[in-house]
């Protein structure tokens, strides 16, 4: 994850899918495919992923060296990003803030601290449904999400919807890249 300036002006922000100009800073979010070893970048602009990245982006912020020219802006938009997992949409990926819940898929408790994917679960109450989050292992969601998720739907596409609706570093993405790669 890093700021740098863009060289091109060919790559879409991955926010606003608009194209990032010539000269300007962008967010560089670096990820690995899932199935794959090999790690790429996808870009943003820095206001955009100032709303979906916080937590990273601010990283990288402290780590620039240049002249940011919307620091202020961006510092503003950071600290109105969601910062809490709970307002995030589902599903998405957290670090458990107890050691309450339990799995879904193996039942047994999910440690405070510890990554832990949100998906959400239909809960009946009486005559109606209502929709709630469900917590799983990492190294429980693929056994979920094959259990689960429709046909049509791939692991890979899953898990790029988590990374986007949450805040993660590097290393929780790659743990979770791993747990849901077979084999
Ligand atoms: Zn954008
Ligand atoms: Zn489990």
């Amino acid at each position: 994850m890093k700021l740098e300036v863009s060289p091109s002006g060919r790559a879409a922000c991955r926010g606003c899918k608009n194209p990032v100009a010539k000269g300007d800073l962008r967010f560089a979010e670096s990820y690995v495919l899932p199935g794959s070893d090999q790690p790429g970048h996808r870009y943003w602009h820095l206001e955009c992923a100032a709303k979906k990245l916080a937590g990273p982006l601010q990283e990288a912020l402290a780590a620039y060296e240049g002249e940011v020219p919307n620091r202020a802006a961006l510092d503003a938009l950071i600290a109105a990003a969601p910062k809490k997992a709970k307002d995030r949409p589902l599903p998405h990926a957290d670090l458990a803030p107890t050691g309450r819940a339990k799995c879904m898929h193996c039942q047994e408790p999910l440690a405070k601290g510890e990554l832990r994917i949100g998906v959400e679960r239909e809960l009946e109450v009486g005559m109606s449904v209502t929709k709630s989050a469900g917590y799983l292992h990492p190294g429980c969601a693929f056994a979920w999400t094959e259990e689960h998720l429709d046909e049509d739907v791939e692991t890979a596409a899953w898990l790029e919807r988590v990374f986007s609706n949450s805040d993660l570093s590097d290393a929780d993405r790659e743990e979770l890249t791993n747990a849901l790669t077979p084999g």
